[in-house]
């Protein structure tokens, strides 16, 4: 009798009931300091202007076949069919043309062009790329921004043969050295020392971003065309009482128009073709996050030419309301019916691609309490918080 009952306890213990209570949470790993490795290699000049180093503490020249020199600055001259390769160090920031750099600077000539590269400590990239990426007084989707950036950046190492990790612009992620630091900032990279975003274990190395979704992101393969990633899923990005969790930025709304002409212009221009005569804009299909998959521009004559997904905002240029003309901030929008005046007029919300976490709607999430893991595991599905270690056994390791 005694025993059955200790079964039915130990069957009560571990029965469906239970089951379905929240598992324990993991706790999350304690930041770590990576030191100065894994490096990153930021491309932050290409160019064949003469550019100019310095370090008020002096810079240690070190040029491929010449013994090594500390010079106090030195001007490198672009010269057509001169091949060279130079490293530069110091005890303080390198200068360049106005802009700071920790680490080292190696700079390379070939076929008339100079590339400068610095070569950075991945926490110290950091701090140079978090602030240029999302600052705000909402500590936590600082904190978010950091461990995207390093999940981004160590996704981005490539291997001995190629010169450079990244570049210092939005073709990965803006990087303004140590001008742009920030203590917010170095403060939110400090507090996720190590931590990246993982997925089944491993670095979620799909991770994008963008500014503002407009109230739902959106799978990747309908922006790039690329296999639907697990993690980049349409998700709402709403608030507690059910608006948009992005309503705080200045593009949660836009209004563009244009007359068919001048649209036929920018069209033209973009696709490099003559103008097109445009008669009206008809939306094909809407996905369901809101966003258009395809368009056509009904042209006259009866022609028509059909755009999709991304390329949306690559090719439609129409003015805003300063009367600027602009690239379309996003392909989340309507088309407004006929108008009175004859113009195009497009009515939509968001700016940027719209995959991964949208950064005002972590800003307005951290403002309702959410922690820098719960944001990140909101916008990216099925991820996890994780130390470097755990996820990337090998980063910590100098190859
Ligand atoms: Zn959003």
């Amino acid at each position: 009798m005694l025993s059955l009952l200790l079964l039915l306890l130990v069957l009560g213990l571990t029965g469906p009931g239970q089951a379905e209570n929240p598992p324990e949470p993991i706790p999350l790993p304690t930041p770590v300091d990576v030191g100065t490795w894994p490096e990153v290699r930021v491309l932050v000049h290409r160019g064949n202007t003469p550019v100019t180093i310095r370090c008020s503490e002096g810079v240690q020249v070190r040029e491929s076949g010449q013994e090594p020199r500390a010079l106090e600055e030195i001007v490198l001259v672009p010269e057509a069919g001169q091949v060279a390769h130079w490293t530069f160090s110091a005890s303080a920031p390198l200068e360049l043309e106005g802009r700071t750099y920790r680490g080292t600077l190696e700079a390379c000539l070939e076929g008339g062009t100079l590339q400068v590269i610095n070569r950075v400590g991945l926490e110290d990239y950091l701090r140079g790329v978090v602030p240029r990426e999302l600052l705000s007084s909402q500590f936590e989707a600082v904190k978010a921004q950091a461990v995207l950036a390093r999940t981004y950046a160590l996704a981005h190492l490539k291997g001995p043969e190629a010169r450079w990790d990244v570049r210092d612009d939005v073709g990965h992620q803006v990087y303004g050295g140590v001008l742009a630091e920030h203590l917010v900032s170095d403060r939110a990279v400090r507090e996720t020392a190590g931590l990246v975003l993982a997925w089944e274990g491993s670095l979620a190395s799909r991770v994008v971003f963008h500014s503002t979704c407009g109230g739902c992101t959106e799978g990747n393969e309908n922006v790039f065309g690329t296999p639907p990633v697990s993690y980049l899923r349409p998700i709402p990005c709403l608030d507690q009482a059910g608006q948009p969790a992005c309503a705080a930025s200045s593009y949660s709304a836009w209004t563009l128009e244009a007359s068919a002409r001048e649209l036929g212009q920018e069209v033209g221009r973009s696709l490099g073709k003559p103008p097109l005569a445009i008669r009206a804009l008809e939306i094909r299909q809407t996905f369901s996050s809101g966003r258009v998959g395809r368009l056509a521009l009904l042209l006259e004559g009866g022609e028509e030419l059909e755009l999709q997904g991304d390329d949306l905002r690559r090719v439609l240029r129409l003015r805003d309301s300063s009367g600027q003309v602009r690239n379309l901030p996003s392909t989340r929008f309507l088309v407004e019916p006929d108008q009175e005046d004859g113009k195009i007029r497009l009515s939509g919300s968001g700016w940027g691609h719209g995959v991964g976490m949208c950064q005002w709607g972590a800003i307005g999430l951290a403002r309702e309490g959410w922690r820098f893991e719960e944001i990140l595991e909101r916008y990216y599905p099925g991820t996890r918080v994780l130390g470097i270690a755990q996820a990337w056994p090998g980063a910590l390791s100098p190859p």
